[in-house]
């Protein structure tokens, strides 16, 4: 494993480092490597360690965003990619704690993005892990086929047969990626789908393109009629086309940036005629990425400047209603909240003020802080299925500092961060309920009282 002291303090990574990436060699070809300009911008102050979620658990240097950078240089600088360093770098969650934290403005989140590309592509992987990965992009991006799966889902909990190996711990000890996988579902519910169209209540003040998402609408369907409603109530006309399919997050978020672009052209596709002012997202992953399209589509002459004009329109729920302003009257909800930020909302897209201003803005709701509120919750998209054990062990942590604010009711804007929270808890024989941002305004907005937010045990 390279050793980092020798570099910390060094200054800038040296003119080799362009000269190896400009040739394609060592580590990366020529197909966007990470750029060494980015890298040599890391002046390994290491600021951002105590956030990192890896370095938290481990405490090793090359498990640090720090690290993984010297590790990228070291690629550029001509070293191949070895079964070592690509084990480092499939550690990271893309959390971006690391992009929040340094003070020198270093763009990990691209380094990493651009380092999984390349290692997608030319680091052959072992046949179990293939097989895991491919059997994950061939579910999880496609929300027709996570619906086919909320059938045997709920057959599987009402025939007693989750309880029987939860009782006997035969799945964690015989397959721990399906135990995690169960210890994730979600309670199915189901929701009527929302019409193609929905009006404004009162004066129409925007027109909104929702993303309905793959697992917010596979099995968060309540989340999506909530936004929907409370966009309607804000004075949104919201435009939800069928066949908008994936946005293509997961897939650029794990190397996989071929099928990413096609992901996007499509929802371009769908939503560039509709005349919508703004394309509204209520899951945090998928707005990152969206706001990404132009530099996704960057190569392409025909979607260029298309994928920029999108992603310019992007805002998250809470982002959108924080620029329009309220309108529609909020009624009392007597709770305590304890506000969890998504990392790919806090960190990836700064938005930290918007969701608490809106949950303040409720009558009679008290907002609490989670303590470490920096560190991921462990589920960072698919991070969760493929890191089984260090998941856990973060969503632990984030549950006992949720469980310790003492809140009723846990908040959050992510479907990723909701199930990976609940199971932690549900670990912890802790009670909390969980909600996302929108239903708690949906609720207030519709004087629906507490109990349609606290029916929703962990
Ligand atoms: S993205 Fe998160 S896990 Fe990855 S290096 Fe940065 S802080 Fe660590
Ligand atoms: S805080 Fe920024 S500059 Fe300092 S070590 Fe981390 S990435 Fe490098």
């Amino acid at each position: 494993m390279a050793d980092l002291d020798a570099t910390r303090g060094a200054g800038p990574t040296p003119p080799d480092a362009l000269r190896a990436a400009e040739h394609g060699s060592g580590a990366f070809d020529d197909r966007h490597p990470p750029r060494a300009d980015l890298v040599s911008d890391c002046v390994h102050c290491g600021f951002c360690l105590t956030t990192c979620p890896t370095y938290v658990l481990w405490g090793e240097e090359m498990d640090s965003p720090r690290g993984r950078i010297h590790l990228i240089a070291q690629g550029l600088e001509g070293e191949p990619l070895s079964e070592s360093m690509v084990s480092h770098f499939d550690r990271c969650l893309g959390c971006m704690a690391c992009v929040s934290a340094c003070p020198s403005g270093v763009r990990y989140d691209r380094l990493i993005e651009d380092t999984r590309a390349q290692v997608e592509r030319r680091h052959p992987r072992d046949t179990r892990d293939r097989a895991l990965r491919a059997a994950i992009f061939a579910v999880f991006p496609y929300p027709r086929r996570l619906r086919l799966l909320r059938g045997p889902l709920w057959a599987y909990r009402k025939s007693g047969l989750r309880a029987l190996l939860r009782r006997t711990g035969l799945l964690d000890r015989l397959a721990p990626t399906l135990a995690t996988l169960d210890s994730l579902a979600p309670r199915v519910r189901g929701v009527p789908r929302p019409p193609r169209r929905v009006a404004a209540r009162g004066p129409r003040r925007a027109v909104v393109g929702m993303l309905t998402g793959c697992v917010q609408s596979a099995f968060f369907p309540d989340v999506n009629s909530a936004t929907v409603r409370v966009l309607a109530a804000e004075g949104c006309e919201v435009l939800i086309p069928s066949g908008q399919g994936c946005c293509g997050a997961l897939s650029v978020h794990n190397g996989r940036r071929a099928e990413a672009e096609g992901f996007a052209r499509r929802l371009i596709d769908t939503f560039e005629q509709t005349g919508m002012d703004r394309f509204v997202v209520n899951a945090a992953g998928c707005g990152s990425s969206l706001k990404e399209y132009g530099e996704l589509l960057a190569d392409d002459p025909v979607y260029a400047s298309r994928a920029a004009a999108f992603a310019a329109k992007v805002r998250d729920l809470a982002e959108l209603l924080a620029e329009l302003g309220p309108v529609a009257e909020r009624h009392p909800l007597p709770v305590t909240v304890a506000y969890h930020d998504a990392c790919h909302l806090g960190h990836a897209q700064g938005i930290r003020a918007q969701p608490r201003a809106l949950l303040r803005g409720i009558p009679g709701l008290e907002l609490r802080e989670i303590a470490e509120a920096e560190i991921c919750c462990g589920s960072a998209g698919v991070w969760n299925v493929l890191n089984p054990g260090p998941a856990a062990e973060l969503g632990d942590r984030k549950a006992a500092a949720v469980l310790d604010t003492g809140a009723s009711l846990l908040v959050t804007a992510n479907p990723g961060c909701l199930m990976q929270v609940a199971a932690a808890v549900r670990r912890r024989g802790g009670e909390i309920a969980l909600a996302h941002t929108a239903q708690v305004l949906d609720a207030s907005l519709r004087n629906l009282g507490l109990a349609a937010l606290t029916d929703r045990p962990a």
